[in-house]
């Protein structure tokens, strides 16, 4: 009987005791998944292991690009100024501007001020084109 080395399901078919690892196909559909994920959300095309590497940088790249977006969008809805959102973080006035411009790395506080705040405000974030036409109807 050969298992899952990821996710240690039990592989039926004709598999053999191994010594090499094997993958079982709902292991595979998820990486293939991921690998379609950032080439999409990168448009680099992962071709080898080096691409992946590639890819898998600029999209975490692209990540902490989106949460410095986000602070920046939620200090706007909430109308917080400057002094009071650094506040918020225990941080310094320019300490929390570079946050959000994306110059200093977003602390503790703010990840999970941005966790906490964005879940109720996401309606119009995630809200797709037609909606946003409806809504916008409804005003
Ligand atoms: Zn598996």
């Amino acid at each position: 009987m050969a298992y899952c080395c990821e996710c240690g399901k039990k592989i039926k078919g004709n598999v053999g005791r191994s010594e090499y690892n094997i993958v079982c196909s709902d292991c595979i559909q998820k990486k293939v998944n991921f690998i379609r994920m950032l080439e999409r959300e990168t448009g680099i095309e992962v071709h080898n292991g080096h691409y992946f590497v590639m890819a898998y940088k600029a999209w975490q790249e692209k990540q902490r690009r989106d949460l410095h977006r986000e602070l920046r969008r939620l200090k706007g809805r909430m109308g917080l100024s400057l002094p009071s959102l650094a506040g918020i973080l225990g941080v310094s006035k320019s300490h929390c501007s570079k946050m959000l411009s994306g110059q200093r790395p977003l602390n503790e506080k703010a990840l999970k001020f941005i966790d906490e705040i964005s879940g109720d405000l996401s309606e119009d974030f995630l809200a797709t084109p037609s909606q946003v036409k409806h809504l916008k109807s409804k005003t």
